[in-house]
């Protein structure tokens, strides 16, 4: 009889978790499951107290969910990911594992994890099992002709869809064991991470509430999304990513929710469900990461980058991370951040703009605080996203596009909602005016506490134009 072991990382379901399923597939094999913690890795790489707590609370969730399939979850706190293969290889060895099962990693150092885990494992004569199940494709199978990676969205793009519509829904739900191996019971502790608790109203635990909350989009909100969804204060996107960011939720379950409710229902297209080209981003860049797991080192993409003279003020670093820049609309974003660990796209993209394109800061500044602070941060998401607002990463946005960000205020806050909401000190200041802080007479000033704009938008405009324009032609 077999003893096979599934090793969890970031793929914290029960349901469409294909390491779970080919573990449980033989009835008569006895199922453990693991969990290794390694909050000081998580320091290095910038992971945000909230994404941890967020992890924390889903695998005490999903202890309780394996229970009922007689899975028991065993836990361990290690340091770093190299240190915890060291409790790998001891704990197959004294469970007398022969099959070990888990899901793909990307990122440089996870990758780097699973190639001596695997080889290690290898010499104690145990297999392993690996299965790419946190994309909707398996990476490798959306290239060109040549083989390589497409730097294009646009041609990812109709790949992506051709296979996409090939897709036939599986559940992928994992048979229950005949009976509980009963070990010795312990309580998994909050791991040597900073606490900062989590607002569970917006960002539920387990996976049976995502569910929930991705079916409730689908039946309220979708609808509207493809005109509301740049809009801050109407709370019109999924609010998914934190969960797709730990594997609580599966991209394919997303799509399989998109044909069940959406398509049949309003007849639109993949091709025309903004929301799922939005997914489809989300697989652009994880494929990438993928065909380049340097990505995960802040590396160069385009070569002309180097001769961008980054200004790196710190002074406006910090005005920016704390909302404090004179910007309404940025401070508001950047409180959002700080307030909820959770920014609305269109903020981020306006943000990190006004940080590399108006500030003449590093974008990898800029990713590193997002990182810091996001609940749903994600290397690739976050990287490739950077990298395509400084246009410097592939398939970006070219270098003279920069957001206003007054006039991107005026469009999506028109009544100033948004900013109302975070930057309090603004709440009397009417919508008409409330976008740009040059029209705020000296009565105004004077009995707000709000700081003056650090920078004029179209001086530094000019000036970050002469820098790309120049370190391009080098
Ligand atoms: P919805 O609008 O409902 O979209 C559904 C899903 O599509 C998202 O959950 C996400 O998985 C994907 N998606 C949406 N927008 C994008 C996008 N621009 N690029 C790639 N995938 C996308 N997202 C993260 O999950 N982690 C990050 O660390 C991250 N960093 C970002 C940094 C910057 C500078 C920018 C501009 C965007 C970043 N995003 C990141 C993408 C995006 O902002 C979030 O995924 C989105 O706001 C999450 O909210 P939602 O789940 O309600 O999205």
């Amino acid at each position: 009889m077999n003893t096979n072991l599934v090793w969890f990382r970031n793929d914290l379901r029960i349901r469409n978790n294909l390491a779970l399923y080919y573990a449980c597939k033989d009835s008569k094999s006895t199922v453990l499951a693991l969990f290794i913690s390694v909050p000081e890795q998580w320091k290095k790489n910038f992971i945000s107290p909230r994404k941890t707590y967020l992890i924390y609370k889903n695998v005490v969730y999903l202890k309780k969910e394996l229970m009922k399939l007689n899975i028991f979850l065993h836990y361990y706190e290690s340091t770093t990911f190299i240190k915890s293969i060291n409790y790998l290889v001891k704990f197959c060895k004294k469970n007398k594992v022969n099959k070990l099962y888990f899901n793909y990693e990307y990122e440089y150092l996870e990758k780097k994890r699973d190639i001596i885990a695997i080889q290690r494992i290898k010499n104690n004569f145990i297999s392993s099992y690996g299965f790419h199940n946190s994309t909707l494709i398996q990476p490798g199978l959306i290239t060109n002709q040549h083989g390589k990676m497409y730097k294009k969205y646009n041609c990812f793009k109709k790949k992506c869809i051709i296979l996409l519509k090939n897709f036939s829904h599986t559940n992928f739900m994992p048979k229950k064991r005949n009976t509980l191996v009963k070990q010795s019971d312990f309580q998994i502790s909050f791991f040597n991470f900073p606490i900062k608790k989590i607002y569970e109203q917006l960002f539920p635990i387990g996976e049976v509430k995502i569910l929930r909350q991705l079916k409730l989009f689908f039946k309220k909100k979708i609808y509207d999304y493809d005109v509301n969804h740049n809009y801050f204060a109407l709370d019109n996107t999924s609010m998914i990513s934190a969960h797709l960011s730990i594997g609580v939720l599966s991209p394919l379950q997303c799509f399989s929710f998109f044909l069940k409710y959406h398509s049949n229902a309003s007849k639109c297209s993949i091709e025309k469900c903004h929301w799922i080209n939005e997914l489809i981003w989300r697989e652009f860049f994880k494929h990438l990461l993928y065909f380049y797991p340097n990505l995960s080192k802040q590396s160069i993409f385009c070569n002309w980058e180097q001769n961008i003279k980054w200004k790196n003020n710190l002074k406006y670093l910090n005005a920016w991370k704390h909302g404090k820049t004179g910007f309404p609309i940025i401070d508001a974003g950047m409180r959002q951040l700080k307030k909820l660990g959770w920014m609305h796209n269109r903020l981020r993209m306006i943000t990190s703009s006004f940080l590399v394109k108006n500030l003449l800061i590093d974008w990898r500044k800029g990713e590193k605080y997002f990182m810091s602070q996001l609940i749903d941060g994600d290397l690739a998401l976050n990287n490739g996203n950077w990298k395509w607002i400084a246009s410097i990463g592939s398939n970006s946005m070219p270098y003279f596009r920069i957001f206003n960000p007054i006039l991107q205020s005026k469009k999506f806050d028109k009544m100033g909602i948004f900013i109302k909401k975070y930057v309090t000190e603004l709440k009397n200041i009417p919508s008409n005016i409330i976008h740009n802080p040059d029209l705020w007479n000296k009565h105004i000033r004077e009995i707000i506490d709000y700081p003056n704009p650090i920078i004029n938008l179209i001086d530094s405009k000019k000036t970050v134009l002469k820098i790309f324009k120049h370190a391009k032609k080098f």
